[in-house]
Parts: C-alpha cells; structure tokens; sequence
C-alpha cells in the first residue's frame, strides 16, 4: 500500500496523524500529501492542531513554499473548510477583483461602484489590515453604521439590489482563511507566495464570482518586493484561478511609494469620495491612484462583457465618474449595508484627531522616493493599524501625503499631515515620517506605474 493509502486508512479510522511529522516533513522540504494537508487544516479549525503548531508549519512553508500541486489542493481544502455561496440566481457575469495589499490601496472602494454602475454585479470578499497594509475591510467600517459582517442570505439581498456588495469572510465563507490570515499577520508569515494564493483565490472562489481581476503589487511596500517575485506571485494566481474555471488574469502595479495621497482608514474614504465625485484624481496627486483604478475597472467591464476591449472599459469607467453614476452608487451601497450617507455626504464635518502635525522638507529640491513600507509602519504606530490581533483602530489617524515623487519642493513646504489621538507617538512618527522621504536635487527618473499584465497565455506589456 502506497505511504497516502496508508494514511488515509489511519485518517478514516480515527488515528492521529503526529501534527509534529508534518511540520518536520515540510521543514524538509517535501511536499504534503491531500490527506496531510486535511488533517492540519481541519485540525487547527476544530482546535485539536494548536495555535503553535500551525505557527510552526506556516514557517515551515515561508522557507520551503509548495509545489503547484500542493498549492491547488491547499487552496481547494481552504475553498472548502467553508461553503460556496451560489450567485446562480442572481443574472449577468459575477467580476470582482482583490490586491495583495499596499499602503493607501482604496482601489476596491472606487472601483466597486464604478463597475456596479454598469450593471456587472461585483461580489466582494475583503481582508483587515495585514502586516504594514491596510484593509478594505477597516476603512469600510470607519463608515458609522457600515456593516461588513452579514449573513449569507444578506449578502446576496444586497447584492441584488445594489449590485456590488463588501463584506469580511464569515465562518461560512473560507473560515480556515479567516484563521490562518490573523495567525500569519502575528507570526511574519504573509510574504509567501502558496499562502498568499490560498488565502485570496479561497475566498474569492468562495463568494461566487464568475470572474477575476488581480492587482499584484510590487516594490517596497507590497509584500513582494522584488519584481520577479510578483511576476510569479501573479503567475501562480493566474493559473491557479483558471484551473479552478474561473476567467483571471491580473496587472503587476507599482507600489514603491503610497498609492494617492491618504493612508489610515477615514483619510482613505475621504480620498475615495472625492475621486468618486471627480473632484480629486485628474492630474494631481491622486491621480496614480485613478489610473490604477480606471485600469483594472476596465478590465472588470471587459470580463463582465460590458466592454469589447480594455481601453473601452477604461472610457466607460471614466465615464462612470464624470457622470456622477459611480458616486450614486457608491451612496446606494453604504446605504444598503447600514452607512450613514450623511457622513459621505458632509465630509467636512468629520472628526477631528487631537494631533494634527505637518512634515516640512528641510531643503529645497524634488521628492525622490517615499518609503511605503514605513509609511505603512509609522500609520499603524498612529493607530490606524493592529500590532496584536485584537488591537482597536483609531479609524482617523493617519497620514495626508502633500507631496509624491517627482514633486519640487522648497524648504519648508509641507511634504504630509500626521493625524492621531495618542500622545506617545507623536515624537517618533515625525521624525519617521521625516526619514521616510527621500529629497535629491535632481528629478528622479519616472517608475512605471503599470508593469505588466499576466493571463493564462503568458506575461504581457499590456492586454492585446
Ligand atoms: N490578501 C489576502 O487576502 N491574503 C493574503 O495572504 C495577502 C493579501
């Protein structure tokens, strides 16, 4: 009998697999079997594998990674710890799309409406912050009233009637990835590239899309710094969700320095409304932010079958916004799941933190660089981040960028506002903040923003 028939025998008859085996298996560098791979994952679920065991094996992983093989059946028992919500009844081609996180990424706020507008129903699974990067999740309940736990039932009902909809997982929907990502955003776990795949394809497949737009983002603050690692990383999504049926593909974005101006959960909604009414975004310093977004909510569009090429999908995403659809939307969708559009409506009447500090330059010359990884750090230091899992959110601190690259500046001139409520940080997230930009006296040379764009035939400059 072969070493898996061998264990599914002692699985089916109750016989403990030594959780301790599979962690020095993978450490080896040997690839778990389905049966293995089973018997950690429903283990830890039920709370017969403990916190620290599964620690240990996702270290293991960090180091070892998995084979493709293993990375699909991973994925699929994660797909699975859960159920997979039928959208069958509800009409027209389910898109949406998910970004391996970045510092300032509020793409998923703008986007939603904006494909929704056009009538592409967009089901939406987000994630908490995680590591230095926030999450769509905490900069939606910074909305009073925005509710991002509902039912299954509540989701479909929004979704019919809004036509996008945004929740947290439940313990419905992919509950092993709800576990696994809190214990690998406090283990330094995340950066892997099989974890990462099974945490983001589970939960997309699970909520019931059709279709799948990744933004996988690269340089300092994205949790693959280097370009060659996102490549693969969007790779190995790529075929992973077109293995699974799904139609994916994904963009590689630049995410060397924040993305837009506001970092920190209320500043990123406040951003996200002024865009969506089309007062931010054009020429300024949001407007990296515009293009990354117009770009992957063409490619919804295109996916969708609203548009015939991707440039068509980029017109009608701009389109959305100068109309004023995509805002309408977006109120529609804060409205359905308990908002106060009132708060979107009245943005200057927002809380104000007790610390409001600026960054000056203290020379003249041209940004050079912004550090998003520490830029991400020093808003988790304000509060807007968890450094435990169960730390509270102050939900408006955070940081406004006054200048990006390739901005001139004089000595003087005011390079970000700082916001938070505790007294203790303020002293070292200024002069943090200070370090974090990089001033030259020469312009810097132009990062592309968009790097390149991956289906199942291969990596390409740009769709064609
Ligand atoms: N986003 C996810 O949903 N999971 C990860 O592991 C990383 C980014």
């Amino acid at each position: 009998m072969s070493r898996s028939k061998i264990q599914k025998e002692r699985f089916k008859k109750g016989e403990a697999i030594s959780p301790v085996e599979l962690i020095k298996k993978k450490r080896s560098g040997a690839a778990l079997t389905e049966v293995e791979l089973r018997f950690l994952l429903e283990g830890y679920l039920r709370g017969t594998v403990p916190e620290y065991q599964m620690a240990a094996f996702l270290m293991a992983c960090f180091f070892q990674g998995m084979s493709d093989e293993e990375t699909e059946t991973f994925t699929r028992l994660m797909l699975h710890s859960g159920q997979i919500v039928d959208l069958s009844d509800i009409p027209g081609i389910k898109v949406d799309k998910h970004s391996t996180g970045g510092v300032g990424d509020k793409v998923s706020l703008i986007l939603a409406p904006i494909v929704a507008s056009h009538g592409v129903p967009v089901p939406m699974i987000s994630g908490r912050g995680l590591g230095h990067t926030g999450g769509t999740l905490d900069k939606l309940e910074s909305i009073p009233g925005f509710r991002t736990s509902l039912s299954i039932p509540e989701y479909k009902k929004v979704l019919k009637e809004a036509n996008a909809v945004l929740i947290g997982q439940t313990a419905e929907i992919a509950p092993a990835d709800r576990k696994l990502y809190a214990l690998r955003d406090v283990t330094a776990t995340v950066e892997c590239i099989p974890l990462i795949a099974g945490s983001i394809l589970s939960k997309k497949i699970a909520e019931g899309i059709d279709a799948l737009v990744l933004d996988v983002k690269t340089g300092r603050g994205a949790f693959m710094s280097s370009y060659e690692d996102s490549v693969n990383l969007a790779r190995t999504l790529v075929d992973l969700g077109t293995r699974f049926g799904k139609n994916t593909c994904g963009f590689v974005t630049d995410m060397e320095q924040p993305l837009g101006v506001a970092v920190g959960n209320w500043l990123e909604v406040v951003e996200s409304v002024e865009c969506l009414r089309g007062a931010r975004g054009n020429g300024d310093a949001s407007a990296d932010l515009m293009e990354v977004t117009h770009t992957l909510a063409g490619a919804m569009l295109l996916a969708g079958g609203k548009a015939r090429s991707l440039d068509e999908g980029i017109r009608l995403s701009q389109q959305a916004v100068a109309d004023g659809s995509a805002y309408r939307k977006f109120l529609h969708i804060v409205e359905a799941q308990g908002g106060k559009t009132e708060a979107i409506e009245n943005l200057e009447l927002s809380p104000t933190p007790r610390h409001a500090l600026q960054i000056k330059s203290t020379i003249d010359g041209f940004v050079a660089g912004i550090d998003a990884l520490e830029v991400g750090l020093v808003s988790i230091q304000l509060g807007a981040g968890r450094q435990k899992l169960d730390d509270a959110l102050d939900l408006k601190a955070g940081i406004v960028l006054r200048a990006k690259v390739g901005t001139q500046v004089k000595a003087g001139d005011i390079l970000a506002d700082v916001f938070t409520d505790r007294d203790n940080v303020v002293a070292s997230a200024r002069q943090r903040l200070q370090n974090a930009f990089l001033i030259r006296t020469e312009p810097p040379a132009r990062r592309p923003l968009l790097h390149c764009y991956v289906d199942k035939e291969g990596v390409h400059p740009r769709p064609g």
